[in-house]
């Protein structure tokens, strides 16, 4: 027997349940399709996609085998494979969104239909969407109750990394090089890898880290900008070098040897499953306003407002909403806190639609997930399901005096002054796109629109809106 693994979103060896049943029938043969669901994404998530391969044929060099790289419509790709290596089997891991999904069902059909073993598995998620429902036997909505009702369900134990042999004849592969997948990345691709440990062990590391150092004072120390407190997993899960299981585990053991902050930690990782679960149900929630209601919500859509880009370039005059747009775009990653207050300063108080916001994180974030980012913005815009009310505004200055009171955060991304000596803030000029040098030329003095200011705007249309 021989089966192709088709490797997406789970770029790991350990507790890859496709992978461990492939090894159990016989040969295996990992392959990676860059399709066009993999083409359309934005640029700083193909560079971390990019290094995460890498890391993932390394891996699997070491053990003997090897990462098979095609390019081009992914039926296509896995039917020629099956061809080429005589394979009687493709396995994967499910996914979720809806693009992939449809994709998924038609691949399966077609390979069912040549008389194949086509099987998906769960990987990328802890609990499969379906088995989650209400008493009433509908999807969550709110995340409170869905916490309650997974919290003490069981999930599979995590599995080891199967022993693995691969064919005698190994089908021809693409050169992950000739792929340039960092070519889209204005901002220079070495800038924001600089930031980035890719891969399975370096995943691992980082778990051993958090378990180590942080776990225990996450509750308490997890909202401050300027502290290493968090896992800073999320990219690793999103491109599943670490699965969520493994993490949920990890959590488990932790909370059982008394460690205070990891039942925050759990429900953390529980957030990005509730993501899912979200988009499963509702597979437009990164489309449109949840709430059909906000359609007549008048939000400026236009790319091009000078605001909107003011804000994506951090330089909206405010510092805490500029110092994190510019760890945005050295780092491909955002703390957190920094991306809701941010969020709520471009649709409060510049008026400006959610669905920008979402694009540029697409764009720039390097742990980009489809459905953790639509729910944050709609989380923070007020349309989604489980959403602050609009309301709500961040004021980013009390932000900073809560959880950057001496301002290192701030002073690590705006202090360009050599005699500030901030080596980060510098990097944010080295990379920027000489478009956008102009701009600078004058610093921003004053806030572009003041918090004052903006959050009168916001409630006044608030009111108008459900008046
Ligand atoms: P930790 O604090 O260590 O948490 C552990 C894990 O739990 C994370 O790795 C992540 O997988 C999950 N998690 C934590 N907080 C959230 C949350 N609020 N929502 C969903 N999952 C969560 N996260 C992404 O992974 N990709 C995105 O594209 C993304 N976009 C966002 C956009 C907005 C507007 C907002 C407000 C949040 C977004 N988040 C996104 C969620 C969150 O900011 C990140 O998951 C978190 O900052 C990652 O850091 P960490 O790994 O150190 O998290």
């Amino acid at each position: 027997n021989l089966t192709l693994v088709w490797l997406r979103r789970d770029l790991r060896l350990s507790d890859n349940r496709a992978l461990v049943a492939a090894a159990e029938r016989g040969a295996v043969v990992p392959v990676f399709v860059l399709d066009e669901l993999f083409e359309q994404m934005g640029a700083a998530p193909k560079l971390r996609m990019m290094l995460s391969l890498q890391a993932l044929a390394q891996d699997l060099e070491a053990r003997g085998l090897r990462l098979i790289l095609r390019r081009g419509p992914a039926r296509g790709a896995l039917e020629e494979l099956v061809a080429a290596t005589g394979a009687n089997a493709v396995y994967w891991s499910r996914g979720y969104a809806p693009d992939v999904v449809a994709r998924d069902s038609e691949i399966k059909t077609a390979l069912k239909d040549r008389g194949l073993a086509a099987q998906s598995f769960t990987g990328t998620l802890l609990f499969e969407p379906w088995t989650v429902e209400t008493q009433q036997g509908a999807p969550f909505r709110v995340y409170s109750p869905f916490w309650r009702a997974v919290r003490t369900r069981s999930v599979a134990p995590c599995l080891d990394v199967p022993e693995l042999h691969g064919p005698t004849q190994w089908p021809a592969s693409d050169s992950l090089e000739t792929w340039h997948l960092d070519r889209e990345m204005r901002r220079g691709a070495a800038v924001v890898s600089r930031f980035v440990a890719a891969g399975e062990q370096a995943a691992q590391r980082r778990l051993a880290v958090f378990l180590e150092e942080r776990i225990e004072g996450y509750k308490a120390e997890r909202d401050f900008l300027d502290r290493a407190a968090t896992s800073e997993l999320s990219d690793a899960l999103s491109y599943g070098e670490i699965s969520p299981a493994q993490m949920w585990h990890a959590g488990q053991r932790a909370m059982q040897e008394g460690a205070a902050g990891a039942e925050h930690f759990l429900k953390e990782v529980v957030w990005r499953e509730f993501a899912w679960h979200l988009m499963w149900f509702f597979p437009t929630i990164a489309e449109g306003n949840w709430r059909e209601a906000w359609d007549a919500f008048e939000w400026i859509e236009d790319a091009d407002h000078p605001h909107f880009q003011a804000w994506c370039q951090g330089r909206t005059g405010v510092a805490l909403v500029d110092a994190a747009m510019r760890e945005l775009y050295v780092t491909g990653k955002m703390h957190n806190r920094a991306r809701m207050l941010t969020a709520s300063y471009l649709t409060k108080h510049l008026n400006i639609h959610w669905k920008l916001g979402l694009k540029w994180f697409e764009d720039c974030l390097v742990d980009w997930d489809p459905a953790s980012n639509a729910m944050g913005w709609q989380w923070v815009a007020g349309s989604g399901p489980d959403a602050a009310p609009y309301f709500r505004i961040f004021n980013p200055d009390t932000q900073a005096e809560k959880f950057d009171a001496d301002g290192r955060y701030r002073k690590q991304w705006l202090s360009h002054a050599p005699e500030m000596g901030s080596d980060t803030a510098a990097l944010f000029f080295a990379a920027m796109p000489l478009s956008w040098q102009a701009q600078f030329e004058q610093p921003q003095r004053e806030a572009i629109v003041s918090l004052a200011t903006g959050r009168q705007r916001a409630l006044a249309a608030y009111e108008a809106f459900k008046a």
